[in-house]
């Protein structure tokens, strides 16, 4: 079966004749937990040194098969995007800034020296797979269908330069809500052993390699009672979390935000400063150092904190735990902030509040 698409695209389809029943289907959905179950179908489009993007498909989610040389098995030349879909009241569905994940996705592969996928190519890729898999948008209170686009050297070549011969895929996984008791406050480890990122690396780059490195500090943090570690850039600057930004709330409802090379620039960090320049507040995006944060926290200057992502929108941040010290943050003023600007966004993502910038994509 082939069907064009508006991007220019042929895309062959192939449907999964074994796709979940309904009754399977709606079992899951009313338990998705995050990242356990797949859809029924997947995207793959091929790239290669000699006949770039070519041969876009859509088949039964499966296995895929790898030469055990393939050059992302040994040299981690990969690169992947997380973003969501959203069951609206109307039945509609809808992604956030899916524009901003392509962006990224590029800046991602320039670093990698991965090819770049054309903006539009990502856009068709998103709109194929939740046409074809539409059931699994779920439909509860802040749940999602979780879009992980992804793209690996698939190249049989163990020297060490650029691969010739490039996959792009598209997964999808329904997300259930991230808070169902409603948001709780995260406590943080402040890692000091271990870097996420340095100078000149590929922190600013959505790749593989920076989560894995992240792992013993995360396990680290869970050892100490904590949920997510918080990086430091040159043992002082504030950089990010493992998988989510950092914004600090000062007494006069200023936020501000770490400005830095090896970080992951957020959507969703991007969208709440927005949200909050718009009701009025000063924002700033600058280095900011840990002693800031705790002279600030010491003098009542800086009344809290928070961290947010795709995942989990935006969570205050409680406590900040250190080898030797530690920051708390309870029942302020930034916890009121944190949680209304959260409020605002999620009800903007299921269309509950007007999208005065923008932002939804109907797919
Ligand atoms: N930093 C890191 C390291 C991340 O993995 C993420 C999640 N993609 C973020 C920040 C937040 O980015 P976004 O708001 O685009 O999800």
């Amino acid at each position: 079966l082939k069907s064009p698409s508006p991007a220019g695209l042929v895309w062959q389809v192939t449907r999964n004749e074994s796709a979940k029943s309904d009754a399977e289907r709606d079992a899951i959905l009313a338990d998705p937990g995050f990242g356990n179950h797949f859809t029924d179908h997947m995207v793959d489009i091929c790239w290669s040194e000699k006949g770039g993007w070519h041969r876009p498909r859509v088949s039964p989610y499966g296995p895929i098969q790898l030469d055990p040389a393939a050059a992302v098995l040994h040299y981690a030349q990969e690169i992947f995007e997380g973003l969501k879909a959203y069951r609206y009241a109307d039945g509609s569905i809808r992604t956030f800034r899916p524009y901003e994940n392509a962006a990224r996705m590029q800046r991602s592969a320039r670093r990698m020296a991965l090819p770049e996928l054309p903006v539009e190519y990502f856009i068709d890729s998103l709109k194929q797979l939740v046409a074809i898999d539409a059931d699994w948008v779920p439909s509860a209170p802040e749940t999602s269908l979780y879009l992980r686009p992804f793209m690996f050297a698939k190249e049989a070549f163990l020297g060490v330069r650029p691969a010739k011969k490039v996959a792009y895929y598209l997964i999808a996984s329904p997300a259930a809500a991230y808070f169902p008791g409603g948001v709780q406050p995260v406590n943080i480890w402040l890692s000091t052993q271990y870097a996420r990122a340095g100078k000149g690396g590929t922190g600013a780059a959505k790749t593989g390699g920076n989560y894995a490195s992240s792992l013993l500090p995360q396990a680290e943090a869970y050892e100490k009672g904590c949920q997510q570690v918080l990086f430091l850039d040159e043992g002082k600057y504030l950089e990010e979390l493992g998988g989510m930004n950092v914004v600090l709330v000062t007494k006069d409802g200023t936020l501000i935000t770490p400005e830095s090379d090896s970080i992951l620039e957020g959507i969703t960090r991007d969208s709440i400063l927005r949200l909050a320049a718009d009701r009025g507040h000063q924002v700033e995006q600058r280095r900011v150092t840990l002693d800031e944060w705790r002279e600030g926290a010491a003098s009542g200057d800086i009344v809290g904190a928070f961290a947010c992502g795709t995942a989990a929108v935006v969570v205050p941040i409680g406590r900040l735990l250190g080898e030797d010290f530690e920051i708390v943050h309870s029942g302020s003023q930034a916890e009121e902030l944190a949680l209304s600007l959260r409020e605002e966004l999620t009800g903007i993502q299921y269309g509950r509040v007007e999208d005065r910038h923008g932002w939804m994509v109907r797919l």
